[in-house]
């Protein structure tokens, strides 16, 4: 976390600045630009995939041609739907695509469909789970509208260059209440609206692609005021970093001058991620500068119970209720169970391993030794170099005490290598755990002869010395020792 000038977060996960005795808190609402996850455009054909050369996804629709005739995509519709009930929202069943009207060279109609007065989807909310509870976060709407292209000027140093790929793209735009009260839940909120997402397939939450960006809304009031103070929009963040920092320089900065007796300006600002501050863009345009009016060229949207029943029946099972289910089931600590329905991807692999093994162990081995291995290796767990079925082996092999814990990490190090199959690895290295009593004893035998010094200061009343023995007989047994046995039967030998 970067803190400036007096910041710090208190137990309920808020924000706060102090100056000259003086306590703010400051009040962030997000509009987070989600890509649909689809095959092709909002209103054209076009394919949407990511990494193209430039203009070779661009239909004449797209570039906005005379008499092109935008057609609506109805996957898209399904898709915003799915978020809508994935975010607990009412779904709208009438609603229309408006035209907001602004020039910029990526833009080549003129005006962005979007919509305006009647969004698809209404109020909702998110559930964050912060250190001190769970913190419900309100959702304004989410409303469909379609990408710009992109404007390139780093090519050439005479001219700017138009890249017209993602024009028409279709994106969500989900708009949060001014219920956010710290980076931190900045940072939790994008993360649970990117799970949820990817839960549903209805976007992939790729920030370094471009798939999820917010614009970031941020005022600042005094510490138990009731109104909102004038809030500053900072444009396009792509990562969850940069929207921390930008809160926190622009409080800062927007506090410097309520302490200077000087107003705030309602603006569009960017921020500068080498300098670490928000500059003004532009004053904030009001709707009306848009000139929003209907699409004459697309019809009111309306939606069928029908079709929203439908989406509903196959909504899969979302992170909150698989988080309740891995407690009440499976009786993880509600910690555990976060970390382990943060992702899709990774319930799915704890799901898949403890389909045939123990739940305690599986656990533990996920988000200790498998978490550990994707952390240094920089992997997501898609691409473990582990896979589940040998993850469960593994798990087997502990529970049903053919090796200890403490040679599995020693197996596992070496399944990482090419998801080796543990069972072979066990036999091929003849690492099975000793668990004949008979053959314990023996060597415990030969630890006592060898070592009858230290059995005497045993005996006399050095108890600490009983570490020392076992230690000696997991050595003579090569470290494969069955733990338990070896100290029922050593107690039994010094203290009999
Ligand atoms: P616009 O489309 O003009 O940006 P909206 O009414 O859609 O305006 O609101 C944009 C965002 O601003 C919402 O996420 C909302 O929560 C947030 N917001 C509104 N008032 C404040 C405020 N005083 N401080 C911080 N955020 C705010
Ligand atoms: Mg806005």
């Amino acid at each position: 976390m970067i803190f400036q000038t007096g910041g710090y977060v208190n137990k309920n996960s808020e924000y706060l600045i102090e100056r000259e005795n003086k306590q703010y808190e400051v009040i962030i609402g997000l509009e987070v630009h989600a890509q649909v996850t689809s095959e092709s455009k909002l209103f054209s054909q076009s394919s949407t995939k990511f990494g193209a050369e430039p203009n070779t996804q661009v239909s004449l629709v797209d570039a906005a041609f005379p008499g092109m005739l935008p057609v609506i995509n109805e996957f898209c519709i399904e898709q915003a739907i799915k978020t809508g009930i994935g975010l607990k929202a009412k779904i709208n069943k009438k609603s229309v695509f408006d035209r907001k009207n602004y020039f910029y060279a990526d833009l080549p109609q003129g005006y962005q469909i979007s919509q305006y007065k009647y969004p698809i989807v209404g109020e909702g909310k998110v559930i964050l789970d912060m250190p001190n509870g769970q913190k419900e976060i309100g959702i304004e709407r989410l409303h469909l509208e379609q990408d710009a292209g992109k404007s390139i000027h780093d090519i050439d140093p005479n001219n700017t260059l138009v890249d017209l790929n993602r024009s028409g793209v279709a994106l969500m735009e989900i708009v949060s209440k001014p219920d956010l009260r710290s980076p931190d839940e900045v940072n939790v909120y994008i993360k649970k609206l990117r799970s949820i997402m990817r839960y549903l397939g209805t976007c992939d939450g790729n920030m370094q692609e471009g798939s999820l960006r917010a614009d970031v809304n941020v005022s600042v009031r005094l510490k138990g005021e009731t109104e909102f103070g004038t809030r500053c929009e900072i444009k396009n963040v792509n990562s969850i970093k940069f929207m921390q920092m930008a809160i926190i320089s622009e409080a800062n900065r927007q506090i410097d001058l309520l302490e200077e007796g000087k107003d705030i300006d309602q603006e569009t600002r960017l921020f500068d991620t080498k300098r670490n501050e928000t500059r003004s863009m532009r004053s904030k345009e009001d709707a009306h500068d848009y000139r929003y009016f209907p699409d004459p060229d697309l019809l009111p949207l309306e939606i069928s119970q029908e079709l929203i029943e439908k989406i509903k029946s196959d909504i899969p099972e979302l992170p909150d209720e698989k988080k309740k289910r891995f407690i009440d089931k499976f009786n993880l600590s509600p910690y555990e169970a976060t970390i382990l329905v943060s992702d899709i991807e990774t319930s799915n692999f704890f799901e898949e391993v403890i389909k045939n093994s123990d739940v305690k162990l599986a656990t533990n081995w996920i988000t200790g030794e498998l978490f550990a291995v994707l952390n240094e290796k920089n992997l997501e767990i898609s691409q473990s170099p582990v896979s589940a079925k040998n993850l469960s082996k593994l798990i087997n092999l502990i529970k049903d005490g053919t090796i200890s814990g403490k040679i599995a990490k020693t197996v596992f190090e070496q399944m990482i290598d090419g998801d080796q199959d543990p069972l072979i690895i066990v036999k091929e290295k003849g690492l099975k755990q000793e668990s004949d009593p008979k053959a314990i004893e023996e060597l415990i035998n030969k630890v006592i002869e060898n070592n009858s010094d230290k059995v005497a200061e045993y005996k006399s009343g050095k108890d600490k010395l009983f570490g020392f023995f076992v230690g000696q007989a997991m050595k003579e047994s090569k470290g494969k020792g069955n733990p338990q046995l070896i100290n029922k039967i050593l107690k039994e030998k010094l203290n009999g």
